[in-house]
């Protein structure tokens, strides 16, 4: 396949040159830790760009060979990112699939096109697990008369959040039966565990 039309398959942007080639060079510069000015100047006397062409290729076909079913959620995500961070990891391609498949069917995934990053870092947050509307929680908070179930004390509703009791990653639903209401302090002790 010729490059433009692989890169057009997991880059954002019109298939001209420059957009593509500005991606490859923010993604590799950040591999070294750097903006793409500092590598614009480091490279300005180059006669080719080989290094450039060489890593993009090594980002595209690790993502081919990690996630080998592609979908179009995959474009326009920050696969040299991913690469940079996560290439060294030992990943099973087809349990990859098999997890993906799952979480694109999953009613709680909000933003599929997250769920890549989720399984390369287990960070929840990619996922934006759908939330419990507002009267879900304003019947849990009138059920517990605005005590907060972990630290005891007396809060308004504006002040607390509503939490999955069961959490959605071991199979708790956005239902009312599953939702309690925590102060913030609590709340955000419990999403740093
Ligand atoms: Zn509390």
């Amino acid at each position: 396949m010729p490059a433009y039309a692989i890169a057009s398959h997991y880059l954002n942007g019109s298939p001209i040159r420059q957009t593509y080639l500005e991606t490859a060079i923010r993604w590799l510069a950040s591999r070294d830790g750097k903006q793409i000015e500092d590598y614009m100047a480091a490279h300005q006397h180059d006669t080719n760009c080989n290094e450039l062409w060489l890593y993009f290729q090594y980002v595209i076909n690790w993502v081919e060979a990690t996630f080998p079913s592609y979908r179009k959620e995959m474009k326009g995500l920050e696969w040299g990112i991913f690469f940079n961070k996560f290439a060294m990891d030992n990943h099973d391609p087809k349990k990859l699939e098999e997890r993906v498949g799952e979480l694109m069917e999953d009613e709680y995934v909000t933003k599929k096109s997250g769920i890549y990053e989720y399984l390369l870092d287990g960070d929840e947050r990619h996922l934006s697990i759908r939330a419990f509307t507002t009267k879900m929680a304003r019947e849990a908070y009138e059920r517990q008369k605005g005590i907060c179930r972990v630290c005891g004390k007396h809060f308004e509703i504006e002040e607390m959040h509503a939490d999955h009791i069961t959490p959605w990653s071991k199979g708790g639903p956005t239902d009312a039966n599953n939702c309690q209401m925590l102060c913030a302090n609590c709340n955000r002790r419990k999403g740093n565990i």
